[in-house]
């Protein structure tokens, strides 16, 4: 796990390595499984796996499915911002070139 920003949650997050994250997968498609109405009760597995990981409080499920360090790219040595997906080539903050 590290803090790392989000450009779609605009702020910065714990994103989880591939180890982590793999988990977390795992325990949302679990969470499709469970007959319940509500989301927060269908996805607590997943939840609490994170808060737990993080010393978050994180209550959106699918938050957490788009918090994956290798989903985002490494940082920009210009602004230390991710560069959003791993295939950019400019920093999406600073228009640093790659
Ligand atoms: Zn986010
Ligand atoms: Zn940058």
């Amino acid at each position: 796990m590290e803090i790392k920003y989000c450009w779609r949650c605009k702020m910065e997050v714990p994103m989880l390595d591939k180890e982590e994250f793999t988990i977390a997968s795992e325990l949302y498609s679990k969470g499709f499984k469970i007959a319940k109405s509500d989301r927060q009760e269908k996805f607590k597995e997943l939840l609490d796996n994170y808060n737990r990981l993080t010393g978050f409080e994180e209550t959106e499920p699918n938050a957490i499915m788009h918090h994956s360090i290798e989903q985002i790219g490494p940082d920009c040595e210009h602004c230390g911002k991710p560069y959003r997906t791993p295939k950019a080539k400019l920093c999406a903050a600073c228009w640093n070139k790659k």
